[in-house]
């Protein structure tokens, strides 16, 4: 039997979910007591959140379209010179992980609020977790001024991401599920939003790869995605999320890709010694092999399989191992050189897992 023994601690916040919600905004700032916001995007989205913020009227005080990947410092710099300028009482953000991101920056050091509108599936919405990069070096750090106070999530505003984009996203939001299962500090609420989160992703993603505009498929990879965020935000992540940081952070490998790859091959690795997780990995993706499902899950819907594609070499692979072996942390099964080995072996040929 399953030993009971948790904290957890339930993070302030309201979510409004469903097709045409973006439309509520403006009575969601009204309710926070916000007239005169900053609304951010990364450029490739300055349309949607130019249409965004022209429906809120006065309440818009501008747009700013200049998020970009990892929070650089001078970006912040910019759109806080705008903020300040423009006496801002709080800040929009519509996109995905980047826009948040700069959100936060903001946000940490001006303590006004922030309301989300997410359009991947990263998840960056639900956490209290912050991220900055300087001199290619990047900070983050937890504080919950940086947790927006109230999150829409409209499916519709998804419809147009792109399909590698889509698969890769969602696979990052069932990392993040899948970690929160054997978290140090998992609680039996968690466990029920990470199970049901990716059991929502996992039904939503071939709808989505066969027909991006699928209205249900969306609903359902967003609805994951929120849970799979609130699963972030609430524990601590393993292994996975480590190699994912250093692919991304020292070898420039891009974010989602990473993730997609990587997750089958930790799965494979940690659930043996996790059987609380395998169970309800096995019950979520209706299958007695949850790596193998997850990896013909992503492959079938197109995103990449090998770290190889992505830009990694062989040459790469000791300092990959010594980055991820340097510093305990919490995982299933220990994290040895040769484990670490293994596991980013068969990523970077991309080989099915067990
Ligand atoms: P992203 O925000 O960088 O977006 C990727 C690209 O997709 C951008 O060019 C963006 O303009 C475009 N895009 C986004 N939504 C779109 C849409 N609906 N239609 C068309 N194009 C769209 O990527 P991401 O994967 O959402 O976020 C990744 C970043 O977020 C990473 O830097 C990661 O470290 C961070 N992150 C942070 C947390 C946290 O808790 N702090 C959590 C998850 C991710």
């Amino acid at each position: 039997g399953t030993k009971l023994d948790f904290a957890y601690r339930a993070l302030p916040m309201r979510v409004r979910f469903g097709v045409g919600s973006v439309a509520m905004l403006g009575e969601e700032l009204a309710a926070l007591g916000l007239e005169r916001v900053l609304v951010l995007s990364t450029p490739g989205q300055h349309d949607k959140a130019g249409k965004i913020a022209e429906a809120l009227g006065d309440r818009a005080a501008g747009l700013h379209p200049g998020a970009q990947m990892h929070v650089p410092t001078d970006v912040v710099q910019r759109a806080r010179a705008v903020a300040s300028h423009l006496r801002v009482d709080g800040y929009v953000a519509v996109g995905g992980g980047s826009t948040v991101g700069l959100a936060k920056a903001l946000a940490l050091e001006s303590g006004l609020p922030i309301v989300a509108v997410p359009t991947t599936y990263a998840g960056s919405e639900m956490t209290p977790v912050w991220g900055l990069t300087e001199n290619g070096e990047k900070r983050t750090g937890r504080d919950d001024r940086v947790l927006p106070k109230s999150v829409i999530y409209d499916p519709e505003l998804s419809s147009r991401l792109p399909s590698n984009l889509s698969i890769t996203s969602g696979m990052n939001a069932m990392a993040h599920a899948v970690e929160a299962l054997y978290a140090p500090d998992n609680s039996p609420i968690i466990s029920l939003m990470a199970e049901e989160g990716v059991r929502a992703i996992a039904q939503g993603m071939p709808r989505v790869a066969a027909e991006p505009a699928d209205e249900e498929g969306r609903t359902a990879m967003l609805y994951g995605a929120w849970l799979c965020g609130a699963c972030l935000g609430a524990t601590t992540m393993s292994l996975h999320h480590k190699l994912c940081h250093i692919l991304g952070g020292t070898f420039g490998l891009p974010h989602a890709d990473v993730h997609a790859v990587v997750l089958p091959h930790v799965v494979a690795f940690n659930t043996p010694a996790a059987p609380a997780t395998a169970a309800a990995l096995k019950r979520a993706l209706d299958t007695e092999a949850p790596a193998r499902t997850l990896y013909e899950l992503s492959r079938s819907a197109g995103a990449a399989t090998s770290l190889h594609e992505l830009g990694l070499g062989e040459v790469d692979l000791d300092l990959a191992v010594e980055l991820a072996t340097r510093n305990p942390y919490a995982n299933p099964r220990p994290v040895t050189p040769q484990a670490v080995r293994a596991i980013l072996t068969a990523a970077l040929i991309g080989s099915p897992p067990n």
